[in-house]
């Protein structure tokens, strides 16, 4: 079931939003070679209890721990540990979610640690520009797949293949972390349920270096690319009025990535 907020309910979302985008901060500035993914799960769980909220992830389907963390070849749902020790030269994408007064944020980055060769620079600017082309499209009066399309098209502008994860893709979100509708990271536009003021969702490209086939791990969770390609993953939730969209996980709301497509957030 697809679930329309009112304005109350989107200031929750903006205010769990922005204690997922302080948690992503506080990792991302933790990233270095030595720092364990477990040392990055305490200190976004520190981030969200301090903020008043409670990490959605944790027990999650039996998931034990605050955020996924996913190095290299993991493309999502890696499981924080404290013998996976960071390298120079590793890519590690954290997903983090928290739940305020009921109401959900989500969102996730891909960072480089240390120095990363140029092909893997170019892999999280293309994976984070097609999350910004599809947020760029959410607008009230336009289809579903007008996000998929725009994410799709975003990573096709550029004359390397990258690869697009098809076996996972965005969410409707409110009061669950995974509601209706799936968001699609490709697609022809004009389909799907019509973008609707107090629809929020998450948008979450998957991109890989390679080809884009994954593999589930062992631990039940871990999702790899099967080629062994790096991947990388950016994720905001976003929520759709009358007025624009606002990036309820972004610090300003979104309005820095937008402006780059001329759209205006509605805050
Ligand atoms: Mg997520
Ligand atoms: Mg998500």
């Amino acid at each position: 079931m697809i679930q329309i907020k009112t304005p109350e309910e989107i200031a929750l979302m903006r205010s769990a939003g922005l204690i997922v985008a302080d948690a992503l901060a506080a990792m991302r500035a933790a990233v270095a070679p030595g720092v364990s993914t477990e040392d990055l799960d305490a200190i976004a769980a520190r981030v969200i209890r301090a903020g008043g909220a409670v990490p959605s992830f944790l027990g999650y389907r039996g998931f034990p721990k605050t955020v996924c963390a996913s190095i290299n070849e993991e493309i999502v749902h890696g499981i924080p540990n404290k013998r996976r020790v960071l390298a120079e030269g590793d890519v590690i994408s954290l997903d983090c979610g928290a739940i305020y007064h009921g109401y959900h944020g989500d969102s996730a980055i891909s960072v480089a640690v240390g120095e990363v060769a140029p092909e893997v620079l170019a892999l999280l600017a293309v994976t984070e520009a097609s999350l910004w082309a599809g947020l760029s499209r959410a607008l009230a009066g336009g289809r579903l797949t007008d996000i998929s399309s725009a994410v799709e098209a975003s990573v096709r502008s550029h004359s390397h293949p990258y690869g697009i994860v098809d076996h996972y893709g965005g969410h409707g979100i409110g009061t669950e972390m995974h509601q209706d509708p799936h968001v699609l990271n490709f697609g022809r536009p004009g389909r799907g349920p019509r973008l609707v003021p107090g629809l929020c969702l998450a948008i979450e490209p998957m991109v890989t270096l390679g080809d884009p086939a994954t593999v589930e791990l062992a631990d039940g969770w871990t999702v790899i690319t099967k080629d062994g390609s790096l991947a990388a993953h950016y994720e905001h939730t976003v929520a759709i009025t009358a007025d624009g969209p606002v990036v309820t996980t972004a610090h300003d709301g979104g309005r820095a990535g937008l402006a780059v497509h001329d759209v205006a957030v509605a805050i």
